[in-house]
């Protein structure tokens, strides 16, 4: 089937499969099937993807997360090896630097004991160390520290640049992607077919992924299917800038709780670190709101484990919503209606992203999903050159003179970025939207300097004056 056959489906609205949520796992999922003959849309409340827990992680792509032989065990080890060649394909930032994790007293140098049989009972490489070993590793760690283990295969990704990356790549293969289009019915048909009704109009479907994230239990409801018990778990965050984020050279994980992974110090791709999460659970899905006190809670616990993070300024501070629920992963068909595939995963889903898209995609076949693999579907975007990681960074402006013309100072972030992100596949409709896709505004001031000229273009690309130009996707500044 040619792209022009596929997308013959976008204008009759009707599609093989439906995936409802254009966070990281329903991008991955459209990613994947759009490689295939399978007609596939994606519908995404927001107006932009990325909007929701996938908007505000951590960004660890793990190679551990909990007990073996669980499926999110097996999905994120089968997801694990692969990250480097991946993220050169979707032009995202990842880094394997491995991990830390800090015991601070005996009591937690027994608990991890018990992680690092965990880990081992994984398939996934960790050493113990002694509290030396650890500080050379990370020097940054403090002198509490008793003992540590070394994961070596932990990395480090952009989130956002990866879930983007997926819809454009759905995009770019004749996938259907609509934005600003909530879900709002689901009826089936005796034909085994479905009608999904929008707050845009109606699509007419074979399948539908429910990869909702803390909307999934809405959505089953709405197609007829099991209850799942569901609710949004916050985290919140502090953001050191690149003074103190250069110089740490590994995640530094706490020792794991009964029941919590704790408090961290994470090195993010931009070069920032993030102190966090806290994890909370909350009623609404809307909330993300940060408090100071949860703030110095963070930094309390932090001033034990790497003393230098809890001393430097804090940037900025925000908060995401997991997914929570009975199930911590689900990815199943569900039990009552046999066309509907819940999709959802509280604190992994970016790690088992790869792998849970093709797992959605085996079991779709399975259920009867006409779906080849087409020769000519691609697995990659066309790589964006970036100012700050370039090697030689003038040779840029024979490209475009606009990579001479930097708009954000703090980040290095040129006009030609920003450009292209308003105008790609899956272009950014605010000024967090070119947050998301470039890094501007993520600096130590924030967004004071660059804000206007970042608005200027938002509003010349969507054709809006700069009064109403949209801060975020939502168009309120802060949410
Ligand atoms: C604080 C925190 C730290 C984390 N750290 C990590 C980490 O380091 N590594 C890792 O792998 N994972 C991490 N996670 C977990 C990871 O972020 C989630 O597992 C993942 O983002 C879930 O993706 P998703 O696509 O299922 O959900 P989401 O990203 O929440 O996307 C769901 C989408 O569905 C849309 N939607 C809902 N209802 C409707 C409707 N009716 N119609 C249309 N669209 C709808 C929403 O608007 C939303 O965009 C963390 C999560 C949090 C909150």
């Amino acid at each position: 089937m040619t792209v022009a056959d596929r997308t013959g489906g976008a204008r009759n609205g009707s599609f093989d499969v439906v995936v409802v949520g254009g966070g990281v796992l329903g991008c991955a999922v459209a990613a994947r099937l759009s490689r295939t003959s399978a007609r596939v849309c994606l519908l995404e409340a927001e107006p932009d993807v990325a909007e929701g827990a996938s908007k505000g992680n951590a960004g660890v792509a793990v190679s551990y997360y909990g007990a073996p032989e669980t499926a999110e065990t097996r999905l994120i080890t089968a997801s694990n090896p692969g990250w480097e060649d991946r993220c050169r394909r979707l032009d995202v930032p990842y880094r394997r630097i491995g991990a830390v994790m800090v015991a601070l007293d005996d009591e937690q140098a027994l608990r991890l004991e018990h992680t690092r049989a965990e880990v081992s009972a994984c398939g996934v490489p960790c050493a113990p160390l002694t509290a030396a070993e650890v500080r050379e590793l990370e020097p940054l760690v403090g002198p509490r520290c008793v003992a540590g283990l070394h994961l070596p295969d932990e990395g480090i990704i952009d989130p956002m640049r990866l879930t983007v990356a997926y819809a454009q790549v759905a995009v770019r293969n004749g996938g259907d992607l609509r934005l600003g289009t909530a879900v709002s019915a689901i009826r089936h048909h005796s034909d085994g077919t479905s009608t999904v009704t929008t707050s845009a109009g109606t699509v007419h479907t074979r399948f539908v992924v429910n990869a909702a994230g803390t909307g999934a239990g809405w959505i089953s409801e709405l197609a007829g299917g099991e209850p799942l018990r569901g609710w949004p778990r916050q985290g919140q965050y502090a953001v050191l800038d690149r003074a103190f984020g250069s110089r740490l050279s590994k995640i530094v994980f706490c020792t794991h709780g009964t029941g919590t992974k704790g408090i961290n110090v994470v090195p993010t791709t931009h070069g920032s670190a993030l102190l966090g999460p806290t994890a909370q659970d909350i009623e609404d899905p809307g909330d993300r709101a940060t408090d100071p006190g949860t703030i110095a809670h963070i930094l309390a616990q932090v001033r034990d484990l790497v003393p230098a993070a809890a001393q430097a300024p804090v940037i900025k501070t925000f908060a995401a919503n997991r997914p929570a629920g009975d199930e911590p992963h689900r990815l199943r068909i569900d039990s009552r209606v046999p066309n509907l595939l819940h999709l959802t995963n509280r604190s992994a889903g970016v790690s088992i992203s790869p792998a849970a898209a093709e797992e959605v995609l085996a079991l779709l076949q399975n259920a009867g999903l006409d779906a080849d693999d087409r020769p000519e579907g691609a697995d990659r975007v066309r790589p964006v050159p970036r100012l700050r990681t370039a090697p030689d960074p003038s040779s840029l402006v024979e490209l475009d003179p606009l990579y001479g013309q930097v708009v954000c100072a703090c980040e290095q972030v040129s006009a030609a970025e920003i450009n292209h992100a308003l105008e790609d596949a899956v272009p950014a409709c605010s000024v967090d939207g070119i947050r998301k896709r470039t890094g501007a505004g993520y600096g130590r001031c924030q967004g004071s300097l660059c804000l206007a000229g970042l608005t200027f273009l938002t509003g010349v690309h969507t054709g809006t004056g700069p009064a109403a130009t949209r801060q975020t996707a939502r168009g309120t500044v802060g949410s």
